[in-house]
């Protein structure tokens, strides 16, 4: 792996790319800067040794090309300022005004400038090459520390590497994140258990698929599970289910019994009359869930038996929550599960975590500090464990 550790920057001006797309407030206040934390490591080092670094970075979705107040990194820069303790130089203006390009060709060592949201270029999410290039004639190296991101072929997150053959390199971050991974694609202590649930079965077919083929236990939860009921022939009320995936359920189910892949789908439901807080709750075995109930969350009868196979795991992946854990009266099931392998992880099991909401969950209820690693991206690990070459990695291999 090229990563920044042994190699020496100092007089470089170093492109670097992050994911500093974080949550913001209406007054343009950064509400979680656990992302701009996590590039720290890697722009702290490149500092250290002297480099002079331009950082690239996107926010939001800007659709319509060009500048649009809505999107601009300016709430992103001034925290970004704060946790460096010194200026970064920020500019709105774009590429091809002259004034971003002055602002590189004058920073110096130890400097940090960051160019304004990378979307506002419409060619960055089409990898266009003549971005690319602009982009890369502003230093002379490349450094990619946006793992969030790296499942994208966008100019700055991979097509931009190929104007360093022999100078581009991983972020700390990034180097983080591909060697958790490896851990859970090949080898991974057994027993392995995957943990997956969320809401919808249709966006964890993949990741369902990989890790049949490498794990001894798959335990489905969340709402997707309520596909899988069903397709058993289970009563689910007004529970979310994908009435076009059955079939898909049902050769999943087949496949993994093939394979001598135990699955476990919980015995018990929370279940509620409405979606809310204050909807009346009541605990039924799964697949009795009368009309006019939806499920919610895993009842107790299941989170024991989940606890049992967590505990007897020594490799654990969880991604997806096993209930609605936004709303209190449902959260139960996640935060038990989360108890769980955080116990595992005391008893010397290696668990990772990840997926948005999963993470935003460990988070919320305290334990992110005890899982053995949380990945900071939710689409790009899943298609890393998905068996996918991811764009990012790969233009920095190649
Ligand atoms: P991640 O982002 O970790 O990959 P997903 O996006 O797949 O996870 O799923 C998270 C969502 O699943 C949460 O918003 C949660 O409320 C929802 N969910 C979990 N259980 C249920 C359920 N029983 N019914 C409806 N939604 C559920
Ligand atoms: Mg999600």
């Amino acid at each position: 792996m090229k990563s920044i550790e042994n190699t020496n920057f100092n007089g470089r001006k170093v492109l670097l790319r992050v994911d500093f797309n974080v949550p913001v407030d209406e007054n343009k206040h950064v509400t979680d800067d656990t992302r701009i934390v996590e590039a720290m490591p890697t722009i702290n080092k490149l500092l250290k040794d002297g480099a002079a670094v331009i950082i690239m970075a996107h926010f939001g979705r800007p659709k319509k090309g060009g500048f649009e107040p809505e999107f601009t990194l300016q709430p992103v820069a001034k925290r970004f300022e704060e946790l460096l303790g010194k200026p970064v130089l920020f500019t709105q203006q774009l590429l091809g005004s002259g004034v971003p390009e002055q602002m590189a060709r004058d920073l110096k060592s130890g400097q940090v400038m960051l160019l304004e949201n990378i979307r506002f270029y419409p060619e960055e999410t089409k990898g266009g090459e003549d971005l690319a290039r602009q982009l890369a004639a502003l230093g002379d190296c490349y450094v990619n520390d946006a793992f969030g991101a790296a499942h994208r072929e966008h100019s700055s997150t991979a097509v931009i590497a190929k104007f360093f053959p022999n100078d581009k390199y991983f972020g700390f971050l990034m180097e983080h994140e591909v060697t958790n991974l490896e851990k859970l694609m090949h080898n991974a202590p057994r027993p392995f258990t995957a943990i997956i649930g969320g809401s919808k079965v249709s966006s964890k077919i993949g990741i369902l698929e990989s890790m049949m083929n490498k794990v001894d236990n798959i335990v489905i939860i969340g709402g997707m599970r309520y596909t899988f009921t069903k397709a058993l022939g289970g009563k689910i009320g007004n529970s979310i289910c994908e009435d076009d995936k059955l079939d898909l359920a049902r050769d999943l189910m087949r496949r993994m019994d093939e394979k001598g892949v135990k699955y476990y789908l919980p015995v018990d439901s929370v279940i509620g009359d409405k979606f809310s807080n204050d909807a009346n709750t009541q605990i039924v075995p799964s697949g009795e869930v009368p009309d006019g109930w939806e499920s919610m969350d895993c009842g107790p009868e299941s989170c024991r038996a989940i606890r049992d196979i967590i505990m007897n795991s020594k490799t654990i992946l969880w991604n997806g929550p096993a209930g609605v854990f936004e709303i209190p009266a449902f959260a139960k099931g996640t935060s038990e599960i989360a108890t769980y392998v955080a116990e595992a992880c005391k008893q010397g099991a290696y668990a990772a975590v990840g997926g948005g909401d999963s993470v935003a969950a460990v988070k919320q209820m305290g334990f992110a500090n005890q899982m053995s690693y949380v990945s900071t991206g939710g689409g790009a690990m899943l298609e890393y464990l998905e068996g996918k070459v991811l764009p990012g990695i790969k233009a920095i291999q190649d």
